[in-house]
């Protein structure tokens, strides 16, 4: 992944007309917090924040506690949501963090003694305005809430603008659960309008049935009901209908925790395949939505698609994407197609910061005023330099942050 980034990054600035020592420049983390975490039990935890870029404003990203929190994928990641509010145009930097932790080995009153000691090593470098971290792979809203908390006790701090993704109850913004899935589907709609294609009948593979792919699929079914889901797939195995699929049973069984194949035995009409098989079915549109590194340049040939919206965090590879490109295939990029997340954090940051709380509509009418002009602005730039949509969703981020 953190080639992907810095290859990206390395095009992107070329085509903005940067040299080379300011590209190398922007790829440089700006702070590196390692401290370990002493437990009561006698253990020690290593932890860390990286703090990638803050011309725009606070750092801004996610904390990860998981066995294998690898220094290199963190440091991409800090590296691409520095290049996601630019391109979003959020008054936001980039930052990651995590613990290399495996949750599920500890007891509730553990996870909440990790969380509050995360905090307790870092406070003097994050803060509303220095850094305002988020949840990411196995953090939620109560270890957030545990965060806000150690914060507030530690600096007297009442605005709850120290983290974000904190629960409803807590100052957590309403819209968030859903932001991505919706964004994503806002982000589609706005490029097959602008392609004269948002009326057809356009087809839609989608990878993962998590948070981000469940809510794509309920937008895609509330708001274009003439878009057709062909196929879906979960870690069980994926399901197809060439006709389409009927979403409703699919998403009852997801909400109830069930694979997504068990649709296929009430519906003869419903091929049920290997899960990996998704990324060969031909459609208009294939949307990963559960994790990176799932077309490569190695099994990019097998794509017989139209546009990939990329949901996940970097599930198409910068080889991968380039030959995509010269093939005619758009690589809707995760900068853009999933920050309606990132989008929703700002907002909550902004409500706690005015000790304000939206509605719902709201909300989505803000995200709309972020993520609909930063696709035009991709779309523009893809037409006017004629690069890819993700080079030209960098070359605009870059842009921003030069400016
Ligand atoms: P999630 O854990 O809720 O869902 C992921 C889903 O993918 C799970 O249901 C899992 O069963 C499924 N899955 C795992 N391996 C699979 C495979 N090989 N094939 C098909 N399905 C598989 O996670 P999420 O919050 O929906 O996030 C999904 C992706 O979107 C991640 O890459 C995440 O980093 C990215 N993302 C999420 C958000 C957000 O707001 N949740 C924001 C930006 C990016």
């Amino acid at each position: 992944m953190l080639k992907t980034a810095i290859d990206t990054m390395t095009r992107a600035g070329k085509s903005a007309g940067m040299s080379d020592k300011k590209i190398e420049q922007l790829l440089e983390i700006e702070q590196s917090h390692e401290f370990k975490i002493e437990m009561d039990s006698g253990k020690t935890l290593d932890a860390f924040r990286l703090q990638h870029n803050s011309k725009l404003g606070p750092y801004k990203g996610g904390v990860r506690f998981h066995p294998e929190v690898d220094y290199d994928e963190v440091r991409a990641l800090a590296t691409l949501m520095t290049i996601k509010t630019a391109a979003v145009g959020l008054p936001l930097g980039g930052g990651k963090g995590g613990v290399v932790v495996d949750p599920k080995k500890l007891s509730q009153a553990e996870l909440e003694e990790v969380s509050r000691k995360y905090v307790r090593g870092l406070v003097d470098h994050i803060g509303p305005h220095k850094d305002v971290p988020a949840p990411d792979v196995n953090t939620d809203a109560q270890i957030i809430d545990w965060m806000v908390d150690e914060y507030s006790q530690l600096t007297g701090d009442k605005t709850k603008a120290s983290f974000t993704g904190k629960s409803i109850e807590n100052g957590g913004s309403e819209g968030r659960t859903a932001a991505t899935g919706y964004g994503g589907f806002l982000v589609l709609d706005e490029v097959m309008k602008h392609n004269g294609q948002s009326e057809d009948e356009i087809t839609i593979a989608v990878q993962g049935l998590g948070n981000v792919g469940q809510y794509f699929v309920r937008s895609v079914r509330k708001h274009r009901p003439n878009w057709k889901i062909v196929a879906v797939s979960d870690s069980s195995g994926m399901i197809y209908k060439k006709s389409g699929l009927h979403v409703e049973p699919i998403l009852k069984l997801k909400e109830r925790g069930k694979p997504c194949t068990e649709c296929g035995e009430a519906d003869p009409d419903i091929e049920v395949r290997e899960r990996d098989e998704i990324t060969n079915v031909p459609v208009d549109v294939f949307v990963p939505a559960a994790m990176g590194g799932v077309i490569t340049y190695q099994n990019q040939d097998d794509i017989d698609v139209k546009f990939i919206l990329e949901l996940a965090n970097g599930p198409v590879s910068a080889a991968a994407e380039e030959v995509l490109f010269n093939k005619g295939i758009q690589v809707i990029p995760d900068i853009i197609a999933n920050a309606g997340g990132v989008t929703v954090s700002y907002l909550e940051w902004q409500q706690n910061i005015d000790n304000e709380h939206w509605s719902e509509e709201d909300v989505y009418k803000k995200m709309k005023e972020y993520l609909l002009p930063a696709t035009q602005k991709m779309l523009e730039t893809a037409d006017e330099k004629k690069i890819s949509y993700k080079e030209a969703a960098f070359v605009a981020a870059l842009q921003n942050l030069e400016s």
